[in-house]
């Protein structure tokens, strides 16, 4: 039978889910598992990884039913996951030693404050591309292999693993021959140097990290192992991080190309190339994924609240039913919107960096209504995405003509065409929307053969273009205020 589905297992925080993905690059099935989150202690996050394991493989059996197709006609798995989330297990028993400490987790923030205090933040960000924080890796290896009876021991003696979401998939999946990674999420873990592509001695030593615990790093497009089904040996073929994955799902080949995901928060990537680019306004530099014995590099910068803001009208304000009806209300706005809303909510992140500012409305009247509110509190999405996207253009040197948007929150035309209209650029709406998975589909038909990138290429849709229309002076009127009400929430902190 001819080998024409790839198979993508995207392992997220709080969902496992596979899909069937067909020659043609077409989603053809989808089943998802959700699994338990444990919060031990305030700040605290963490997943079982065993139950992660078996809601991967109950949904890859699964989705394997669902479309219909036989285990003989799979070419390929790809593997996408929730980044930086950390395992370390025995290689003996196959057992975790300890849950998994999810990205979120805050636990480590007073070592990574130690770290800091050690002066090891250029080195840090010169080697690693990365920031000293708790949501990296290295911090949570180093607690666990501190908190643990006898895990220093057991590390020191070779017996213990550690890996990213994905490392420990693939162990499993290939029946425990094969401990690696990719490129895009070693560079995640806050120890991996990326620019001479090997673990970083300094940060090891600084963080007592045995090297032993350290999964080999391929590319992200490779013959990773094999997992056997009904006999029959399935190359795993592809491995990215899940916001790489979106990158690479969007089609963001060449530099300059960038994409934008509005989830809860909104994760902007934007593709520099074979060159490393060094923020000076606090983005981060990360591996997109090695591909043809090349490195390609992105910058990455997040927006912390944006469609939580929007859960936030649904459930602190219970001003709408569902996250879908703000855009009912918001159209209902006629003419400039005189009202902004500020959702600093947890501080504010790039390019303000300031972790005390707290949310704010501005621009109230007699006759302000909730559509207005409504309207405002969409347009900080947009707002904030161009704060973003402006620094990253400027450390990059691209002008952007076109941004890719993905997520939740771009299915809403009236929030992706005010995007258009103060970023003074093309949003352009894939059909599919899953670019994670489409990403790590990608990458493993790609290194089978069963597509060309040129093929990828033509062969995605597009679902709408929303073209800017704003003058340069309402633009540029309308982004001014935003910034004076950013500035104000900052200028009420004591
Ligand atoms: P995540 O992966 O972070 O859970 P999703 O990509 O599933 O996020 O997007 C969900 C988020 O998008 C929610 O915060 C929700 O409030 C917001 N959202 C979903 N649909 C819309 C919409 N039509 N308009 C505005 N926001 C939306």
């Amino acid at each position: 039978m001819k080998k024409k589905y790839i198979i993508a297992l995207d392992q997220g925080t709080t969902s496992s889910r596979s899909i069937v993905v067909n020659e043609n690059g077409n989603i053809i099935a989808i089943s998802q598992q959700e699994f338990k989150q444990i919060f031990p202690k305030s700040g605290w996050v963490e997943h079982n990884p065993l139950e992660i394991l078996e809601t991967q493989l109950a949904t890859l059996k699964e989705v394997i039913t669902k479309a219909n197709i036989s285990v003989s006609e799979i070419a390929g798995i790809g593997i996408t996951n929730q980044r930086e989330t950390t395992v370390i297990w025995n290689k003996k028993t196959g057992n975790p030693i300890y849950n998994a400490i999810v990205w979120q987790d805050k636990r480590t923030a007073d070592f990574c404050n130690a770290l800091k205090e050690r002066n090891l933040e250029n080195h840090v960000r010169k080697t690693t591309g990365l920031v000293i924080d708790s949501y990296f890796s290295a911090t949570k290896i180093h607690w666990i292999l501190n908190n643990l009876p006898n895990a220093k021991e057991d590390a020191e003696k070779g017996d213990l693993l550690f890996g990213t979401i994905d490392s420990w998939l693939l162990w499993n999946l290939s029946e425990r021959k094969v401990h690696a990674t990719d490129y895009s999420n070693a560079s995640r873990t806050m120890l991996y140097d990326i620019k001479n592509l090997c673990w970083d001695e300094t940060l090891l030593n600084e963080l007592e990290i045995p090297k032993s615990l350290l999964p080999k790093v391929n590319p992200s497009s490779f013959h990773f192992g094999d997992y056997t089904l009904e006999g029959t040996k399935i190359p795993i073929a592809g491995i990215a991080g899940d916001q790489q994955a979106a990158l690479f799902g969007q089609t963001c080949f060449t530099k300059g190309e960038a994409k934008n995901t509005y989830g809860t928060g909104c994760f902007m990537l934007m593709n520099t190339g074979e060159d490393i680019e060094f923020s000076k306004n606090g983005l981060l530099t990360t591996i997109a994924w090695g591909i043809n014995n090349k490195i390609y590099y992105a910058l990455e910068g997040s927006v912390f609240i944006a469609g939580a803001a929007i859960q936030w009208l649904r459930d602190g304000l219970e001003i709408i039913k569902d996250a879908k009806e703000s855009e009912k209300f918001a159209k209902q706005v006629i003419g400039e919107n005189p009202v902004y809303v500020v959702p600093a909510f947890a501080g504010l992140g790039a390019p303000y960096w300031n972790m005390y500012a707290r949310g704010a409305v501005f621009g109230l009247t007699r006759d302000t209504g909730k559509n207005h509110l409504i309207k405002a509190t969409l347009d900080s999405l947009a707002y904030q995405t161009k704060d973003v996207l402006d620094i990253m253009q400027k450390d990059s040197n691209v002008t952007l003509t076109s941004l890719k948007v993905d997520g939740g929150a771009s299915k809403n035309n009236t929030l992706m065409q005010f995007q258009a209209n103060i970023l003074n650029t093309t949003v352009e709406r894939p059909e599919v929307t899953e670019t994670t998975a489409l990403g790590a589909a990608y990458l493993a038909g790609l290194y089978i053969g069963l597509w060309k990138q040129e093929d990828i290429i033509a062969k995605r849709k597009i679902n709408t273009l929303f073209l800017p229309s704003f003058s340069s002076e309402k633009r540029e009127k309308l982004y001014k205020k935003w910034r004076k009400s950013v500035q104000s929430t900052i200028d009420w902190i004591d």
